[in-house]
């Protein structure tokens, strides 16, 4: 097998390239994958190479050949100068907004990114003398009045978190670049196959890889990937600050990359059949769903993204927080936790009313997120059916 060409990486259709990426069949002595490379101390042939800073791996902080076929494959996918990989998405949101702000700066912040981010802002960089202002996720181009002469970084995350409002992110970003400010953008929701980040104006993209990269619910990872202007950048904070993924999960990830845009193709098809079912229940309000015509992000959602993931909320008619419970506690399928894209179903009730500060959000009823799984649609159904006679049996007093 002949290595890939700079030309080929370019050439080559996405699902070719999950397969072929990242793979140095010289490198791993001619077995199919890159081996998890465990290590600290990397040797220096002779005192010239060592001051000469011109090896490639030079220390455990600064990259192995397993981190870096990952990171190279990211890059090649999401259309990248390169990415930086650390141990969790929410390190990964750290390590951007570290790398946009100085002390002095203001930042722009969409009212429905991911909650844990907004504390890292309201707390640590706040402390560090960065200011961060809440703004409407449907601002649009309205986003230019919100600027000050000090904004250097709007962050969007597109859909929002659970309440998956979608963003103009080429609006934004072209009113932020206006202004010199750095675009950064969590893109977990639809990784970088079904959104391009950088051909929409983000800067620095962020991925938890915990979510569909792994698929499996079984690692914690998080990856920058970032435009020429930012890379530079981001790759000195990421080597000063020093927090490596672990080689298990570097190596798991990469695992996870070549069965990526399978999984994903199942998980919208399994979600969109969900979605329409439970659109058509009596018990349910509405579903909160992007690539649902009457979906009101459904017309930004078809001309930026090209397709949808297994995410989705959903809201249902006014019933009591008991009866909510009664359907949730006897679930057959779908567990109850955080995190999401594995390949097992999840539900989680949420309120983004507590948190939210620039926005008024009000559903008018209980809300649900879903993550669909792999398990056949016909078994999640009647587990969400059995679901809603508990559900009413509760409301009923019955229970
Ligand atoms: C889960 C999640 C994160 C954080 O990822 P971890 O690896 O769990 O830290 C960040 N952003 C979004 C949108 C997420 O859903």
């Amino acid at each position: 097998m002949k290595k890939l060409t700079d030309e080929a990486k370019k050439r080559l259709r996405s699902r070719s390239r999950l397969v072929h990426l990242g793979r140095d069949v010289e490198a791993s002595r001619g077995f199919v994958n890159v081996p998890p490379f465990r290590g600290s101390t990397v040797l220096f042939p002779d005192v010239a190479t060592l001051k000469s800073r011109k090896q490639r791996f030079t220390y455990g902080t600064h990259g192995t050949p397993t981190t870096e076929a990952l990171s190279e494959a990211w890059s090649a996918i999401s259309g990248a100068a390169g990415t930086a990989l650390v141990p969790s998405g929410l390190a990964a949101i750290v390590v951007s907004l570290m790398t946009a702000l100085s002390a002095g700066d203001h930042l722009l912040m969409s009212d429905a990114a991911y909650q844990p981010a907004r504390i890292f802002c309201d707390a640590t960089l706040k402390r560090m003398g960065v200011e961060t202002a809440y703004y409407d996720p449907l601002v649009g181009t309205g986003i230019d009045a919100l600027m000050r002469v000090n904004t250097r970084a709007v962050f969007v995350e597109s859909p929002g978190s659970q309440s998956l409002e979608v963003q103009d992110i080429p609006a934004i970003a072209a009113a932020a670049h206006a202004r010199g400010a750095c675009v950064v953008a969590d893109n977990t929701w639809a990784t970088p196959l079904f959104f391009s980040p950088h051909a929409h104006g983000v800067d620095l993209a962020v991925e938890a890889g915990t979510k569909y990269l792994s698929g499996h619910s079984d690692l914690l990872l998080g990856l920058v990937s970032a435009n020429a202007e930012w890379f530079p950048r981001l790759r000195k904070t990421v080597d000063m600050m020093a927090i490596p993924p672990g080689p298990e999960d570097a190596f798991l990830a990469l695992r996870g990359l070549r069965t990526m845009e399978l999984r994903l193709r199942e998980a919208e098809r399994q979600a969109l059949a969900l979605a329409h079912w439970l659109a058509a229940r009596p018990e349910v309000a509405r579903v909160i769903h992007p690539a649902l015509a009457d979906d009101p992000g459904h017309a930004i959602w078809k001309r930026d993204f090209s397709g949808s993931s297994g995410l989705f909320s959903v809201v249902l008619k006014p019933a009591p927080e008991h009866a909510v419970a009664a359907m949730l506690d006897g679930l057959e399928l779908f567990g109850m936790g955080y995190s999401w894209g594995g390949y097992e179903s999840l539900i989680i009730p949420f309120d983004c009313t507590k948190y939210r500060t620039a926005t008024r959000w009000a559903p008018g009823g209980p809300t649900l997120r879903i993550s669909v799984g792999l398990e056949d649609i016909e078994d999640l159904k009647e587990d969400l059916d059995r679901g809603f006679a508990r559900l009413a049996a509760a409301v009923d007093g019955q229970a």
